[in-house]
């Protein structure tokens, strides 16, 4: 049977054992066993690495338990601005695309930007024109309206208010990041990595984050493909999945070696609170993070899922 292998994430944050009532528990992670089966036909059928990461990040961008596509936060305004990027390691091509909010599947408009356009990264007005001119399924508002991400943004606005009044912040890693994303190495050996996100709850209107960066957020190549989630800016200024490969191709770390450092060193100095996941060309995968928790799950030729939250 000829070997592959898909990684997902559904973001990072303060995931403690326990705290999460079990039915939500369940529903997470019959979510990510499901975007992993998607990405598993795909390959299974002798598919591609880029069409597997996108068949599995499109599933998690329609479950509203995420931070993508439906289930995305709100900005300050209460609006959504969606970010997502795709990377194909063989080839070397990107696309991605920024600051959309009526776009149904982020990841898929990010495809059409890396196979319709000689651009790497398409943001705002002009992304929106773009999307409207492939015809890629739109949504309204209200698609992308949930009560729990309401609530989270009325909390953070709250918090903010409280806090000029001299109130403590909460630590950075008390945040949930809930940004989805997919890494694979196919039956060729090549590689592909997803990232798909809403952002920050309570970000400024026009931030953009690490996801659809390319070499931040989302990064592939011949050796390895990265995909991240955490504190955009911290992973912005660190390159984090750049730095993934780099430490690999200049350092000749291993997979995990490299991606441990990014994850509990590079990222951590520049304050930022995370995870990423990781696959090289042998089919090695690697999954660190320095929160409580990260939704992650892997799933091998075998078509088994493993899907976990928690530390170990
Ligand atoms: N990295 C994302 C951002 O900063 C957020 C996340 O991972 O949840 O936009």
């Amino acid at each position: 049977m000829t070997e592959f292998v898909l990684a997902i994430h559904g973001g990072a944050g303060t995931l403690k054992r326990g705290t999460m009532a079990p039915e939500q528990e369940q529903q997470h992670r019959a979510a990510l066993e499901q975007a992993l089966l998607a990405g598993h036909a795909v390959l299974q059928q002798g598919g591609s690495s880029l069409d597997a990461v996108v068949a599995a990040t499109l599933v998690l961008e329609d479950c509203p338990l995420f931070n993508a596509g439906r289930g995305s936060v709100f900005t300050h305004e209460g609006l959504h601005e969606m970010d997502a990027a795709v990377m194909d390691g063989q080839t070397r091509r990107a696309g991605a695309i920024a600051g959309i909010s009526q776009v149904r599947n982020p990841v898929l408009a990010a495809r059409r930007v890396m196979e319709q356009t000689g651009h790497v990264l398409l943001c705002g007005a002009g992304a929106e024109a773009f999307v409207r001119d492939q015809g890629l399924d739109t949504a309204d508002a209200a698609y992308f309206h949930t009560p729990l991400r309401w609530e989270q943004l009325l909390a953070v606005r709250e918090t903010t208010q409280a806090i000029l009044d001299h109130t403590e912040l909460k630590a950075p890693s008390e945040t949930k990041f809930g940004t989805v994303g997919a890494v694979a190495c196919d039956g060729a050996g090549n590689l592909a990595a997803a990232t798909s996100t809403g952002g920050l709850t309570n970000k400024r209107y026009g931030r953009v984050g690490d996801s659809p960066i390319i070499g931040q957020g989302t990064y592939a190549d011949t050796q390895v493909a990265v995909s991240a989630t955490g504190m955009g800016e911290a992973f912005m200024k660190a390159m984090a999945a750049y730095d993934v490969a780099a430490r690999m191709k200049y350092g000749h770390a291993s997979l995990a070696d490299a991606a441990h450092a990014v994850i509990h060193d590079s990222v951590l100095q520049f304050g930022g609170y995370g995870g990423l996941i990781a696959v090289d060309h042998q089919r090695n995968v690697t999954l660190p993070f320095n929160t409580e928790g990260m939704y992650r799950g892997v799933i091998r030729s075998d078509g088994r899922p493993h899907v976990d939250i928690y530390r170990a």
